[in-house]
């Protein structure tokens, strides 16, 4: 399938206009974040921004209502801050790695090294800052966590020294000490033969053809369950939800100073260590019980100009009406559904005299 749009993913460089002034995507390989570079994140959108700091569905972090001079001082800080590394591949650091990687007795291997091995060698191939802002990369470490992440190139733990590097359906079993250099083998395998496609299940044959070219067969059945990571204790990790995946000062400032760093998830939620204090007395959740759980939503109004309605503020007021069985529940203030989880969910979306839920209004 050829596109004929244009690339516009955001990032740091590339701020994209929203109704609510400059937005900026800044890409966190596996999540990870420093104590201090949260703070540089949390202060920056204080002095630049709306003072938020929003977890998007890939574990990036965006700031909104940048004014004019805010793309360039964001970008100056993030420099110093590491947060950075290379200009030419600031969009295409699009790696995720299971959050709970290494703190839990769930995990066959930490895969969270693995992510940062990735994501430097990424950053060394000046080819690769040719992939498409949407080309993602998952490192799972075994609990299938990120089994429907919708990955292009996708790797799951066996144990501590095999796993399942697989594109869409096809997987191949390969060795971690051979995982990063298949997977940008990958990533340049699709860059030689895409025309202007953004993913490899936009190609034809493109798992395929691939897989070809790194000399793999697939002959892996691939485990396709998925494991949903909830708030609350797990090992040495504490999972906090942030409600609507908005952070405040006072929620970013306690996040900060709970360790040494955190990780972001994919699913609106920090890690942290165990024992964190502070979190609850400013909002933040910590028990899988609470009505926000597994609830997002898109900016709506009035940060988006298609938004045909303040989602944030009635998803806030009305979300335990739809929040059925414990099922994700994304609102969408139009139908195009931004961030919505990957996976099956409650789909709420306005229209123009009101909200469909799954398709049927209310
Ligand atoms: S889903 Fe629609 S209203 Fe929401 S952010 Fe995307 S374009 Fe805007």
């Amino acid at each position: 399938m050829a596109r004929t749009e244009t690339d516009r993913c955001p990032g740091v460089l590339a701020v994209h206009q929203a109704a609510d002034g400059g937005l900026a995507r800044v890409r966190l390989p596996g999540g990870w974040l420093s104590a201090q570079q949260l703070e540089v994140l949390r202060i920056a959108a204080a002095e630049l921004g709306d003072g938020r700091l929003e977890l998007t569905s890939r574990a990036n972090v965006q700031i909104r209502g940048l004014d004019a001079r805010g793309p360039r001082e964001l970008s100056d800080r993030l420099f110093a801050a590491g947060l950075l590394p290379s200009i030419a591949h600031e969009r295409v650091r699009n790696i995720l790695a299971s959050p709970l990687s290494g703190l839990d007795e769930q995990s066959r291997y930490d895969v969270l090294p693995v992510a940062a091995a990735l994501d430097r060698a990424l950053c060394a191939r000046p080819g690769l800052a040719e992939l498409p802002g949407r080309f993602l990369f998952a490192l799972d470490d075994g609990r299938g966590d990120l089994a429907d992440v919708q990955a292009d190139v996708a790797v799951r733990a066996l144990d501590d020294r095999s796993a399942v590097l697989s594109l869409g359906s096809r997987g191949a079993r390969v060795s971690w000490t051979e995982v990063p250099e298949l997977m940008l083998a990958a990533a340049e395998a699709f860059l030689s033969v895409r025309d202007q496609e953004w993913r490899i299940a936009e190609l034809a044959d493109g798992e395929e053809r691939i897989l070809k070219r790194l000399g793999l067969t697939a002959d892996k059945p691939l485990n396709t369950s998925t494991t949903r990571v909830t708030a609350g204790a797990h090992g040495q990790a504490l999972v906090v939800t942030v409600p609507l995946g908005s952070l405040t000062q006072d929620q970013a400032a306690a996040l900060a100073a709970a360790g040494a760093g955190v990780r972001i998830t994919p699913w609106r939620s920090v890690v942290v260590p165990v024992g964190a204090a502070g979190l609850e007395e400013v909002g933040l959740v910590t028990a899988a019980d609470s009505v926000w759980e597994g609830v997002t939503a898109c900016a709506g109004k009035p940060g988006c100009a298609k938004a045909l309605a303040d989602v944030r503020a009635d998803a806030s007021r009305l979300m335990p009406t739809f929040n059925r069985d414990g099922q994700r529940v994304h609102w969408s203030g139009c139908e195009r559904r931004c961030g919505k989880p990957a996976g099956g969910f409650v789909d709420v979306v306005a229209v123009s005299d009101g909200y469909l839920v799954d398709g049927e209004r209310v």
